[in-house]
């Protein structure tokens, strides 16, 4: 991507309306507009930043086995009129009445539908397991809506539902997305960790939040420090197989939020050496809640028995516009957001220092097609603005790797990467600096771990 032909917005100043960090950040790079309270555009750099964050859960839920499909935003009233939410679920809800006076609602979730497209087309045990997925925009009229899009009103939702025959074969279900997360968040290059939560409003017996460590977060978290950074389950996992070892290996360690625990319980439970009293921010929650939905629904299978079983299930959510402010609130510093690879919306930033010089125009042009054939996403930053304008931009907008050509270095065959999470610089050949770049980036896409 040439910057002079691409969109990015950027602003000098802090805007006075963001309270945390990385709202000012995404707003300061041009990542999101605000059209309404709790309501966001997602600029292309920011579109491009999602995309990554999306790309990575997909991938991740279809290890695990579950299927992916699309259901609508706006859903019909009497749908939750059968499980008895339409009532309960109060003010957050969006309701809608269209021309012909049915009520509708902006979904906030959907095990309604998708219990609905279960018993529509599954009679038989030996459809199971079934674990269907779905990332949809969701709309939560949330009291205060807040921090960008780390609290919106329309966010996104990747929303995971498993039916299974019984109860045990729901706690392997359970475990299967347990695992996917724990990669899911490695490989978003986050300290994901699982807690032990309440159920909320969906119900259930079996929950876990996953939570991102921030100092902004809304959680206070409490958690055994080998949690942070022990290695995840890698690629060759065997999803079929039995996961209850990964399962017990990573809940034996303690890990709760301020709701489900406090500061006595902790000091007792974990070795003061190993105490982290932290905050986090709620990224995901996967749920265990039985026939909640399917029992009012009606969801029912044949059984081996040839007689009709009460599916049970679980739900699992991912927030992936409520992730992107996470990572930064994560990984970020005075001049602005640090990308982790994986997500980063640029690998590397190619610096023309002297946009207008003939050779230096020629150079920077190879390198630039060099750099696309190896690979590499790339944006070239080919304007005619002053040095010290593009280092900033590109720090600001967190590019892993800054590719630094001027007519000096030209001259003496030289090129300079400035390695953004460092600060560290290292000059070389330029003849050397693509395959020094691949060879930089490509493991830290975490794509093959
Ligand atoms: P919270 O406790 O933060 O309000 P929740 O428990 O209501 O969230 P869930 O129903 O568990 O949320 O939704 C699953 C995921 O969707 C959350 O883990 C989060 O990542 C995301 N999410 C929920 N509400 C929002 C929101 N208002 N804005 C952005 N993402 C959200
Ligand atoms: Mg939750």
């Amino acid at each position: 991507m040439r910057l002079s032909r691409y969109f990015l917005p950027v602003l000098k100043e802090s805007p006075k309306e963001a309270e945390i960090v990385s709202h000012k950040l995404m707003l300061r790079a041009g990542m999101i507009k605000q059209q309404a309270a709790g309501s966001y555009s997602w600029l292309p750099l920011g579109f491009k930043v999602l995309n990554k964050v999306i790309k990575i859960i997909e991938e991740e839920q279809d290890r695990s086995g579950a299927v992916q499909l699309l259901m609508p935003t706006v859903q019909s009233a009497d749908l939750w009129r059968e499980s008895g939410r339409y009532d309960a679920y109060g003010k957050e809800m969006l309701r809608i009445v269209d021309r012909h006076e049915r009520d509708m609602l902006y979904g906030p979730t959907n095990e309604e539908m998708i219990t609905d497209i279960f018993r529509t087309y599954v009679r038989s045990y030996k459809d199971l397991p079934l674990n269907l997925y779905h990332i949809q925009w969701k709309f939560r009229d949330e009291v205060r809506p807040r921090f960008g899009t780390m609290r919106s009103r329309e966010f996104l939702m990747k929303d995971a539902y498993s039916f299974d025959l019984d109860e045990a074969a729901s706690q392997r279900a359970f475990q299967r997305m347990f695992v996917a997360y724990l990669r899911t968040f490695y490989r978003l290059g986050v300290v994901g960790i699982p807690m032990r939560a309440d159920a909320g409003p969906i119900g259930g017996d079996m929950s876990y939040e996953f939570q991102v460590l921030a100092d902004t977060g809304e959680s206070a978290v409490f958690l055994h420090k080998d949690l942070i950074g022990k290695p995840i389950p890698a690629i060759d996992t065997d999803f079929r197989g039995d996961l209850s070892p990964i399962f017990k290996d990573w809940t034996s360690l303690f890990a709760a939020t301020d709701e489900m625990t406090d500061e006595a319980a902790f000091k007792a439970a974990v070795p003061e050496d190993k105490q982290v009293a932290a905050r986090g921010i709620e990224v995901g929650h996967i749920f265990y809640f039985g026939t909640k939905y399917s029992k009012p629904m009606k969801a029912a299978v044949t059984g081996p028995d040839g007689k009709d079983v009460i599916v049970h299930m679980g739900s699992y959510g991912i927030g992936p516009t409520r992730l992107v402010p996470a990572i930064i609130e994560a990984s970020h510093d005075d001049a602005g957001i640090v990308w982790p690879v994986s997500v980063a919306p640029f690998e590397v930033v190619l610096i023309n220092l002297k946009a207008g010089d003939a050779a230096t125009d020629a150079a920077c042009e190879t390198l630039y097609g060099e750099l696309n054939a190896a690979g590499l996403d790339v944006l070239y930053d080919d304007r005619d603005q002053p040095a010290g304008a593009k280092f900033a931009t590109a720090d600001l907008i967190g590019v892993p790797y800054q590719l630094i050509l001027g007519p000096r270095g030209l001259k003496e065959g030289q090129a300079e990467i400035k390695h953004r999470k460092t600060g560290d610089r290292e000059t070389l050949p330029l003849a050397t600096a693509v395959d020094r770049l691949r060879t930089l980036v490509e493991p830290q896409r975490r794509d093959k771990v």
